[in-house]
């Protein structure tokens, strides 16, 4: 049988939808959204509880969303979940979308490797807050992986977390290689009060209001 090409690849979609990026240094720009099913983590503040069944939304290929994303009309691509990186038939659709001069953004939860993801893609990888439940499930070789175009992003849900994050950012050197966003978990951490805490300790890192939630969008 001959090989299938990646345009055939499958993946398990729970939805595909046009909106504002709500995260990260592209916060603000219109992009179209890949949601894929299926996740690998329970973290207990979940804002998408309805992509980890690995079974929800519907199969496409590759060749599918790739003609979805052009039909949006929209340069950039923002590939999230659940957890992207679960399902393998994600690296195809990455390629398809790079050699179709898509701008390729992942988001990934910081618990599997990001060694396969093509440098070109814009990695926003989450390091769990203790808040979470999730923060020993980290893989922390990851870090090399990342650049100055990718960002790492904690969510924080209380003063524990801002100083568990703190020290993560410290330690681990992470504003010299890369960009850093705090983000206030929604409807538990006041964002003014996460501003004051940024600012009263000079820690040069992003603040991220999640901009699509703010404004009630997808
Ligand atoms: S990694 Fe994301 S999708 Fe998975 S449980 Fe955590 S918040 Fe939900």
């Amino acid at each position: 049988m001959p090989p299938i090409s990646a345009s055939e690849v499958g993946l398990r979609v729970l939805e595909t939808f046009v909106s504002l990026q709500g995260e990260g240094r592209a916060a603000g720009y219109p992009a179209f959204f890949v949601r894929l099913s299926g996740c690998n983590l329970a973290c207990r503040w979940c804002d998408t509880p309805q992509s980890r069944d690995p079974h929800g939304g519907q199969p496409l290929t590759v060749a599918r969303i790739l003609r979805l994303w052009q039909a949006s009309g929209l340069p950039e691509v923002l590939i999230t979940g659940g957890e992207p990186l679960l399902q393998e038939g994600v690296y195809a659709l990455m390629e398809t979308l790079l050699a179709a001069g898509a701008q390729v953004y992942l988001e990934t939860n910081g618990s599997l490797p990001l060694r396969l993801v093509p440098p070109e893609v814009i990695k926003i990888m989450d390091l769990k807050t203790p808040s979470s439940g999730m923060s020993a499930y980290m893989d922390y070789g990851n870090l090399r992986y990342l650049s100055r175009k990718d960002q790492v992003k904690f969510v924080i849900a209380d003063e524990e977390d801002y100083r568990w994050a703190r020290r993560q950012v410290l330690s681990l050197g992470l504003l010299h290689f890369t960009e850093v966003l705090f983000s206030p978990a929604w409807g538990r951490m006041a964002p003014e009060r996460l501003a004051r805490l940024i600012l009263e300790d000079r820690l040069p890192v992003r603040l991220q209001l999640q901009l699509h939630k703010l404004l009630k969008l997808p």
